[in-house]
């Protein structure tokens, strides 16, 4: 499939022998993104068989180490591997200090361009897009200045059904605006509309991504109708105080999130490494959402109309 999401790492800020920091890899009609990369995460890559030298746009969502301690280690692995393209990074202001410091301690010399994009406090919109898909940023509710990813196929163009088109006789250069949706009619009078011959483009999927966030319903136009959500659940209800505490989330606030966005599919993540089970926070969540995936790290999500 030409979308997918790769689960890395799927623990809070401490990591288990089962479970990663956070860091998950997108792939999206041949562009291979990387959001988040916790401490570990190039081996969680090399675990589930990723090839990182095509990696080429990663998405930092802020500075705490469970979400970015990973980058410099995995720079630096690029470079000696031998890497020679380019790499675009986007994250909050701070990133660029960050990522210097530790680059430029060994040497910071690279055969490859990095390009660090500071992503405005509290801003949202677009920061990149290619004739196939667009990325945006929106505002989390964490205690520093976090960043959510929206990652959005372009829509496509219907599709020409060639057997009706070719018994309408009008010539092909009428085909660029029949699949645009517009009806012709041609220099002899012929009318062909665009709906009998051509058939309507499939439906633009979307990820979205929100992690580390206090509850918080002003994210709701950012991630509306995505395909796929994950939203993470560091507690479960019973430690509701200590999640608005630590400006994190429960798996029923999370389920009330992807239910007010109306959301096909909600992923959960993030888990407090106080839990031994995590059956709670499935049972939890579906009590309000019945879409809900616990994922264990190296699960692969396929987003389908
Ligand atoms: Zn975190």
């Amino acid at each position: 499939m030409d979308f997918e999401v790769t689960i890395l790492g799927s623990n809070a800020a401490i990591p288990t022998l089962s479970r990663g920091t956070t860091s998950q890899y997108v792939h999206c009609k041949q562009r291979h993104i990387l959001i988040d990369c916790g401490e570990g995460t190039q081996m969680q890559l090399r675990k589930f068989h990723i090839k990182y030298q095509r990696i080429n746009i990663i998405l930092i969502s802020h500075l705490h180490g469970d979400h970015v301690f990973g980058l410099p280690g995995l720079i630096s692995t690029m470079q000696l591997m031998g890497r020679t393209q380019g790499l675009k990074v986007y994250g909050p202001i701070g990133i660029k200090k960050l990522l210097r410091a530790n680059l430029d301690a060994g040497g910071g010399y690279f055969l490859f361009k990095i390009d660090i994009v500071e992503l405005e406090n509290d801003g949202a919109g677009l920061i990149f897009e290619d004739k196939c898909i667009e990325i945006h940023h929106f505002p989390l509710k964490h205690r520093i200045p976090t960043h959510g990813y929206r990652i959005q196929e372009k829509p496509a163009t219907r599709k020409l059904v060639r057997e009706a088109f070719n018994k309408t006789g009008v010539s092909v250069a009428y085909i660029k605006k029949l699949l645009q949706g517009e009806d012709i009619t041609d220099n002899l009078g012929v009318h062909v509309t665009a709906a009998s011959v051509t058939l309507p483009a499939p439906p633009t999927r979307a990820y979205a991504f929100c992690s580390d966030t206090a509850y918080s319903e002003a994210i709701i136009p950012y991630i509306q109708g995505a395909n796929l959500l994950y939203h993470e659940s560091t507690f479960l209800d019973k430690e509701a105080e200590r999640a608005a505490e630590t400006y994190h989330s429960t798996a029923k606030q999370a389920a009330a999130i992807a239910l007010k966005a109306q959301v096909k599919l909600l992923i959960l993540g993030h888990f407090s490494s106080r839990y031994k089970s995590l059956r709670l926070f499935q049972e939890e969540a579906e009590e309000l959402f019945p879409h809900v995936s616990i994922p264990e790290d190296g699960m692969l999500y396929v987003i389908s109309n």
